[in-house]
């Protein structure tokens, strides 16, 4: 029996291994942290839970929208995530819709009427536009000046003017027609648990498939002979191990991965810290899961509200908010320390009057260090050149930070699924 090693045991690994079993290869994966579940992990803390980072599972596939409502059973939460913007002191529709340009003033009301006119006339066809200038053709200067610019700065920590426009058709064009960017596809949520009851479930189904998935075990070097890998060396809490194995999957961030293989990558990429609040009463984000915050004088991009995507994650007569803060890594905003980040994002919440200061119970602070790559101009070429400079014939790589890719959950399994299919293939070679 061909054995595989799946790296990181994020949605991408786990989805990998159960496709590697289903295929009769003998799996072992192994997950750095202390339980799987990776980015779309959760924190359980005094009866609160919290996801980091807002989650909700996605996708237009009847395939995967069957695999995780069978996963999850009578657990499972069909949902429509909806969205605001906050500036000006004032909650908007997110997207905005037609009536809600009337909301600003005259002026600025026939200003953005006028330049979303302009911007539809003024096409640089030909031309490879950069997101700032596709966002403008798509809406005109002053939309793309009130809702884009400043998030969009302040979210990848680089001038719109550099980022490429390939990923707006997914995430940034449907918010154009007055949808949100989810409202086509199926939305799902575990009842009990977070987000990382996906995860969880997904082990369980691995274990049970006999497959074997090691925690607190970090990879730390691969052998290879001839171009191909032959096994691996991983970090265990007793002491160093030897894996020997056929074929491997990795799911790791692509930068971490280069470096254990002793190369260099170029490719930057977005860290984020996510500060939890526990707060006492209800409803804090009006009619809304979550609220984007284009301001470059608020420190973060997003907040969340816990309860809207399941009431179990909240004991009653409390709420709780997550909240977003992009940054570089060991930047001067990653290096603040817990109490200072608690206090900064309390502080600035309550300026706005989102929260009163004496409602909070209670503040968390968590950080992940690979976020999102940063899709600059002319990133899909270097990404392609970057990935084929791996240099082993059956290392394959699949996942978000792993391929590289701004891809979610489901993305992130379809991408394991590819790789399970490519290990066949090379073992048929
Ligand atoms: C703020 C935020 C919001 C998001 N919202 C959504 C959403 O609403 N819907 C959605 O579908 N997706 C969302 N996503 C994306 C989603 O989290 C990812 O697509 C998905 O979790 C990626 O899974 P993965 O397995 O590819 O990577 P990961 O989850 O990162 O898994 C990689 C694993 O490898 C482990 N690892 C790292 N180094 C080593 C090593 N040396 N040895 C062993 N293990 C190692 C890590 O600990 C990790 O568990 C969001 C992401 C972020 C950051």
């Amino acid at each position: 029996m061909k054995e595989v090693a799946v790296i990181g045991a994020g949605v991408a690994g786990l989805y990998s291994s159960l496709e590697l079993l289903k295929r009769d290869y003998k799996v072992t994966l192994i997950e750095a942290r202390e339980a799987v579940g990776g980015m779309a992990r959760s924190i359980t803390d005094g009866g609160f839970i919290f996801d980091v980072g807002s989650h909700v599972i996605h996708t237009n596939s009847p395939k995967y929208r069957e695999f995780v409502s069978g996963l999850l059973g009578n657990d499972l939460l069909e949902k429509n995530i909806t969205a605001k913007s906050y500036f000006e002191g004032k909650y908007h529709n997110f997207p905005p819709i037609m009536g809600d340009i009337f909301d600003f003033p005259k002026k600025k009301a026939l200003k953005i009427l006028l330049s979303l006119s302009l911007g539809r006339i003024n096409q640089f066809r030909g031309k490879k536009r950069s997101f700032e200038e596709q966002l403008i053709f798509l809406g005109g200067r002053d939309l793309y000046e009130t809702y884009f610019e400043g998030y969009t700065a302040k979210f990848w920590g680089v001038s719109p003017k550099d980022l490429s426009s390939e990923w707006v058709p997914r995430r940034v064009l449907p918010r154009f027609s007055g949808r949100s960017a989810l409202a086509n596809e199926w939305q799902a949520y575990p009842k009990h648990g977070g987000i990382e009851t996906l995860s969880k479930r997904m082990a369980e189904l691995i274990e049970k498939k006999g497959g074997v998935i090691h925690t607190q075990t970090r990879l730390k070097e691969v052998q290879s002979k001839g171009g191909k890998a032959v096994g691996i060396t991983a970090e265990t809490p007793k002491g160093d191990e030897n894996i020997p194995c056929d074929s491997i999957i990795s799911t790791i961030p692509l930068p971490q991965l280069f470096k254990i293989l002793g190369k260099k990558f170029e490719i930057g990429y977005r860290s984020m810290i996510f500060v939890f609040l526990k707060v006492k009463g209800g409803e804090i984000l009006p009619d809304t899961t979550i609220c984007f915050f284009p301001s470059s004088k608020l420190p973060f991009t997003r907040l969340y509200e816990m309860p809207k995507y399941s009431p179990f994650t909240c004991p009653e007569g409390y709420t709780s908010l997550g909240v977003e803060i992009p940054c570089f890594y060991r930047d001067r905003v990653w290096n603040t320390d817990e109490n200072e980040m608690c206090g900064n994002v309390t502080s600035a919440l309550a300026n706005e009057r989102i929260i009163s200061e004496e409602k909070l119970v209670g503040c968390l602070v968590r950080r992940e260090q690979y976020a999102y790559p940063i899709p600059t101009f002319n990133y899909y070429e270097r990404i392609e050149s970057e990935r084929s400079a791996i240099g082993l014939s059956n290392l394959f790589i699949a996942g978000r930070m792993g391929y590289f890719q701004y891809l979610d959950m489901c993305d992130a399994m379809e991408s394991g699924e590819r790789a399970a299919i490519e290990v066949e293939q090379s073992f048929r070679k």
